[in-house]
């Protein structure tokens, strides 16, 4: 085997695969594009599932890649087997109906084996294929020609891929033979053959045969277009052509598992020696060593790809990685923040393949060192926290070893060791079952969302071209139709019906790039369709679905119209969201990233990232900047040109969340904004006419959600409802002051409505407005009190004389009806009347329309021997209903 570094193996790889025919795709974002079934890109396939499934047409149908990918039911096997990762990297090749499981195994065959590339003996490599699958059987062993004693039959659970839904298919895995000191048991290929865990035979390859379309009932039909899904392990694949004894010792995480050791000062030491026989002790610093540069680097990758920490979904399994390095940290006697000073290492080891790592770099050390220091705080709360359960309860439950560890990130190992410093057990095996049903739960939870769309025949057949000329026009005369379908059936007319066109050119721009739909009519000589809807088809094509009335059929020339005002409001939202982006980035800085946007005619919002909470001012200051910048008249221009072009010379915003074909679309606005897009967008800024911003959320992990409209109508209107809403409030709060008022007046309130009657409406002042009909607010409030408050004075005043009686065991009383009283009242007149008597009974009810109330309130030298509580519940003659203690109960009764 070729001793190769971990950037030689990649490119050996995609030189492979390119000289077989296949197209590079470059690596994406961990964040899945549409993608709601997938918290991560969790495999090269997860990026390439709309050309699986035929909703788009690949590139090439031979593709490679080598994608990052992080599996977070991973995370509890890092450091602990030799072979997972967090994050790792997944070489893989691809075919989209092209070639099928002959020539998938001969190029895996050839790549492992050959001499002029990785050149692995052939004797160390063991295959294992699905059981029922006979043909995948016969290729390896006829045609490649591995022994009966290298190949190994499986069965659903570990050969047959399956998600529930869509293609699936079996599966061919290939394992490498690391020897027999990797088998204290020499147990040989039994642990192949019962899928035993292990180190000795590692999964390099796994080569998946999409072949089959479950309907999400476990009913399995042929798939019209079968495809090829493989994926191997770089780190792995390293470690071997390395031949070290785990991935962590590779050029990939060696360099950062040094950098720690010069942190730790020679305290601890990584042993190489600690395999393939461990020493416990050692096994736990060299774990710690393996578990920190794991998650540095997928942290470092995370962060560089918009992800911050957070409360939830991948915010949440961020934080949960810094805290786990912190503490594993702490076993190293790192009691400090450190982990932001390792990003330099990761950079270091990664920057080749991944260059754009290097200009995230201040980010994601600020991001990294917020985080640690926030962390440590907490922590320190638990040690406490876990000192005081061990003192309470002499022991660590299994739901607080839970909570200690979703909570405060402590490992188990670590609860344990400070339960048996203080002679206490813990639960473990509780824990581990809670650990179970938890993990079980975050499984289903996501099974339930549909995770593959089924392959569409009908999108397999739509292979015809349609040219999109709505970036120069809103009508076009004659348009032909070139394909049509109802449902999934494609039909040579339409009548009478829904169903989609395709034109051969049209003006209709169909949603993407978050910018909608245009809508508008499609009209032929025999009948009219309503377009109120336009999608993209695998080829790009704009299909539109149209409502018609009377008949369109294929080839039919027609005449295609957009609706023009909906467009024309659309591409001012367009051009606003590009102006809000760039102003937000000019404002706050450079770590804005965007991460998705919406516009059509009403309005636009857009999603992005950022590391902390945005001030009102910062919002003002970046309104104000897009004001200015569409009162500058800035032309458009538009640029077709290289994606390397877009970048060097236009300085175009490209992120990694998206794929770009190799010629891409520049729309600049002068050197404020440049953006990569294919939307509609005003000739200059001046056209947006007018902007505001409506709103700003939080969406968690670092997501905000910034809303805003344009165009002279639409913000005007906005500013005409905000002030007659605060008009209308300040109106509803006279009304009441009016009602209220009798003979008490409050001159300061009357004058303040009549500067609000009066307060000339004026956007600059909306804020001002606000304020002052707020302050209004609280003045009327205050009155309304007042006035209530004088009114019960009042009605007490009439009650002032009572005396009280002496009840049937002798003590005084006093019991009452006061009917006028509300509950409150009756709640100061019982608190008044017995700071009068020194020793008194009191017991006041109220029969109104309001509702029967009583209290009972007992002064403090009786309150042990008739607790107002037990007063109250065995009230003669009566039903109560409600609480208290010995001072004071009330409620309800019924007679
Ligand atoms: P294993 O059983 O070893 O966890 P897997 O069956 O989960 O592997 P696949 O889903 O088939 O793996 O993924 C394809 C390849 O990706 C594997 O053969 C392996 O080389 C690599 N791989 C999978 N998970 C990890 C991980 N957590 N870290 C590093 N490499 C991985
Ligand atoms: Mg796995």
């Amino acid at each position: 085997m070729k001793k190769l570094s971990s950037n030689e193996i990649r490119q050996m790889w995609i030189d492979f695969f390119q000289s077989k025919e296949h197209h590079f795709l470059a690596p994406v974002s961990l964040i899945p594009v549409e993608d709601p079934s997938l918290l991560w890109i969790n495999s090269g396939v997860a990026t390439l599932k709309p050309y699986f499934d035929g909703r788009k047409t690949p590139p090439s149908p031979r593709l490679t890649n080598s994608q990052k990918s992080i599996r977070t039911n991973d995370i509890e096997n890092v450091g602990v087997t030799a072979r997972h990762q967090t994050m790792f990297e997944m070489l893989g090749n691809f075919s989209i109906g092209d070639y099928f499981k002959k020539e998938a195994i001969e190029f895996g065959w050839e790549l492992l084996t050959s001499e002029k590339w990785f050149a692995m003996d052939p004797e160390k490599l063991y295959i294992t294929v699905f059981n029922e699958d006979e043909e995948a059987y016969k290729i390896w062993t006829e045609i490649i020609g591995i022994k009966p004693d290298h190949i190994f039959k499986g069965g659903r659970d570990t050969n047959f891929w399956d998600v529930g839904q869509g293609p699936c298919g079996p599966n061919t895995e290939i394992f490498y033979d690391r020897g027999i000191e990797w088998d204290p048991q020499n147990l040989g290929t039994k642990l192949l053959a019962e899928d035993m865990e292990n180190d000795r035979y590692i999964e390099i390859w796994n080569i998946v045969f999409s072949q089959f379309n479950n309907d999400g009932h476990n009913n399995y039909t042929e798939l019209p277009r079968k495809n090829i899904d493989t994926g191997a392990g770089l780190e792995r694949v390293a470690s071997l052509c390395q031949n070290t004894p785990t991935n962590f010792e590779t050029d990939i995480f060696w360099p950062t598992i040094q950098a720690i050791e010069k942190m730790v000062g020679g305290n601890f030491q990584y042993s190489m020696e600690n395999y393939p026989n461990p020493n416990p002790k050692q096994t736990r610093i060299n774990t710690a060593f393996k578990v920190i540069a794991d998650h540095i680097r997928a942290v470092t990758f995370a962060i560089a790809d918009g992800v911050f920490p957070g409360n939830k979904d991948r915010g949440y399994i961020i934080r949960r990685l810094i805290r786990r390095s912190s503490i594993y940290g702490r076993e190293l006697g790192i009691n400090h923040t450190f982990l932001y000073q390792l990003v330099d290492q990761v950079i270091a080891s990664m920057g080749q393949f991944y260059p754009y790592l290097a200009t995230k770099k201040a980010i994601i050390v600020e991001t990294i060192k917020n985080e640690e220091t926030k962390f440590l705080q907490t922590l320190s709360k638990g040690f406490d926290l876990l000192e005081e359960m061990i003192k309470k309860e002499g022991k660590v439950s299994a739901e607080n070893a839970m909570l200690l560890f979703e909570s405060f990130g402590f490992p188990i190992e670590q609860s344990m060791e400070i339960a048996r410093n203080n002679n206490v057990e813990v639960d473990l095996q509780g824990f581990e079952a809670l650990l179970n049903q938890a993990k079980e739960k975050a499984r289903s939870g996501r099974k339930e969302l549909k995770a593959w769309d089924n392959q569409n025949e009908l999108f397999t057949k739509m292979h015809v071209d349609s040219e999109f000329t709505g970036w120069q026009e809103m009508t076009h005369k004659d348009s032909k139709i070139v394909f049509m379908f109802i449902d999934d059936q494609q039909v040579d007319e339409i009548t009478d019906t829904t169903g989609y066109i395709i034109l051969d050119k049209t003006p209709f721009y169909a949603e993407k790039g978050g910018q909608a739909a245009d809508h508008g009519t499609i009209q032929g000589l025999k009948g009219m369709g309503v377009v109120d809807d336009v999608q993209q088809g695998p080829l790009g094509q704009n299909i539109h679905r149209v409502n018609v009335e009377g008949t369109l059929s294929m080839h039919d020339l027609v005449e295609a119209n957009v609706d023009q005002e909906k467009r024309i409001y659309t591409m001012k939202n367009h051009s606003g969201t590009h102006m809000i982006h760039a102003a937000l980035r000019e404002v706050l800085g450079d770590l804005v990233m965007q991460s998705g946007s919406y516009n059509d005619e009403f309005g636009l919002r857009m999603d992005f990232t950022f590391n902390r909470n945005i001030t009102p001012e910062e919002l003002i200051t970046t309104q104000n900047l897009v004001l200015k910048k569409i009162k500058a008249a800035i032309k458009r221009e538009v640029h077709f040109v290289s994606m390397q072009e877009a970048v060097d010379k236009y300085h175009a915003l490209a992120f990694f969340t998206e794929k770009y074909d190799e010629i891409v679309r520049v729309v600049q606005f002068g050197d404020f904004s440049s953006e990569l897009c294919g939307g509609t967008h005003v000739e200059n800024t001046q056209v947006i006419e007018d902007f505001v911003i409506t709103g700003i959320e939080s969406k968690g992990s670092g997501v905000f959600r910034i809303k805003c409209l344009t165009s002279f109508k639409t913000v005007a209107q906005y500013y005409e409802q905000q002030w007659s809403e605060q008009l209308e409030n300040a109106r509803g709060l006279m009304n009441k002051y009016h009602q209220l008022k009798g003979s008490e007046t409050a001159a300061e309130i009357e004058a303040m409505f009549e500067l609000i009657e009066n307060f000339k409406m004026d956007r600059q002042q909306i804020q001002e407005f606000k304020n002052m009909v707020w302050e209004f607010q609280q003045k009327v409030y205050f009155f309304e009190k007042q006035v209530a408050l004088k009114n019960s004075n009042l009605k007490l005043a009439a009650y002032q004389n009572l005396e009280p009686s002496i009840n049937e065991n002798g003590i005084q009383q006093i019991k009452v009806y006061a009917n006028d009283l509300n509950m409150q009242e009756l709640k100061m007149l019982a608190d008044q009347l017995r700071n009068q008597f020194a020793e008194v009974i009191i017991i006041l009810m109220s029969e109104s329309e309001q509702g029967n109330f009583i209290i009972v309130a007992v002064s403090e030298t009786l309150q042990d021997k008739y607790p107002a509580i037990d007063l109250f519940k065995n009230m003669p003659g009566i039903k109560t209903q409600g609480g208290g203690n010995k001072h004071l109960a009330q409620g309800k009764f019924n007679k």
